[in-house]
């Protein structure tokens, strides 16, 4: 069964679009990693059986940018939006950039680079900041620290959760994202119907349906769409 939708609630679902901004590359547009790197040696479970250092290498400098980089405009405005709203952030993003701008509720679908975790079923999990993972260094159940992070082929983490914040919000904000790495996009399908749903990026290949584009940057774009939604919920309580 749907949950009811809460007038003054919104869901944001961002992807590495948002971090742009912040010097952090994205995965899929003309400087983006995949143009490195080979997602099938850096990031599935396959390429860290054959290769793990350069996985944990390949990890550790993401984690070391992560960890250097600040909040943009973007990331400021979705945080400014807990104002007036229950707000919460569905991400894609391995990086903290959302809670560092300030937003309380942030679900990671992909996992986390300032966190390491062992290798046995217990996943037992490591706060670790900025530092790299080595090869040899062992969780204390002596298995090989890897990053927390959901590679190609793992199971997405908190989907349920984040399935139902989607279907009982009355806004669903959509941003930096190519919505292609699934389960992760399709997430945008359990919008309301009634919901007003707009999706901010660059680019967009195929529109969910009952989407409004906005294109631009998300430093750009946010800060305006932000004190609107500020000002009509104003209004709307003003008025009730
Ligand atoms: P993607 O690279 O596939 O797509 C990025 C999208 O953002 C594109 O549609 C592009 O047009 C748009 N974009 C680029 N710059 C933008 C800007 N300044 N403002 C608004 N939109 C902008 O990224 P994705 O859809 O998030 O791909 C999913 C995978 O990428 C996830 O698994 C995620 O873990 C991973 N990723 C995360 C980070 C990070 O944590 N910062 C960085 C790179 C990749």
């Amino acid at each position: 069964m749907k949950p009811d939708i809460q007038p003054n609630k919104i869901a944001v679902l961002t992807g590495a679009g948002v971090s742009a901004e912040s010097g952090l590359p994205t995965f899929r547009d003309s400087h983006g990693l995949w143009n490195s790197y080979s997602w099938e040696q850096v990031a599935s479970p396959e390429g860290w059986r054959v290769r793990p250092a350069a996985v944990l290498e390949f990890y550790n400098e993401r984690r070391r940018q992560a960890w250097l980089a600040s909040p943009n405009a973007g990331h400021e405005a979705i945080a400014s939006l807990e104002a007036a709203f229950e707000v919460v952030v569905i991400t894609q993003n391995v990086d903290e950039l959302h809670e560092r701008a300030g937003s309380k509720h942030v679900i990671h679908l992909h996992g986390e680079l300032a966190y390491a975790r062992g290798t046995s079923e217990a996943r037992k999990r490591y706060r670790i900041d900025g530092e790299p993972i080595t090869m040899g260094q062992l969780c204390e159940d002596g298995t090989q620290l890897r990053p927390d992070i959901v590679w190609f082929g793992e199971e997405v983490q908190f989907f349920e959760e984040a399935c139902s914040h989607v279907a009982g919000a009355a806004r669903v904000l959509v941003v930096g994202t190519s919505l292609s790495v699934f389960p992760a996009a399709s997430l945008v399908t359990m919008a309301g119907a009634r919901a007003q749903k707009v999706l901010v990026s660059l680019e967009v290949e195929r529109l969910p349906p009952g989407f409004e584009f906005l294109r631009g940057r998300a430093a750009e774009v946010l800060p305006a769409l932000a004190a609107k939604w500020l000002e009509d919920e104003r209004v709307r309580i003003a008025q009730a």
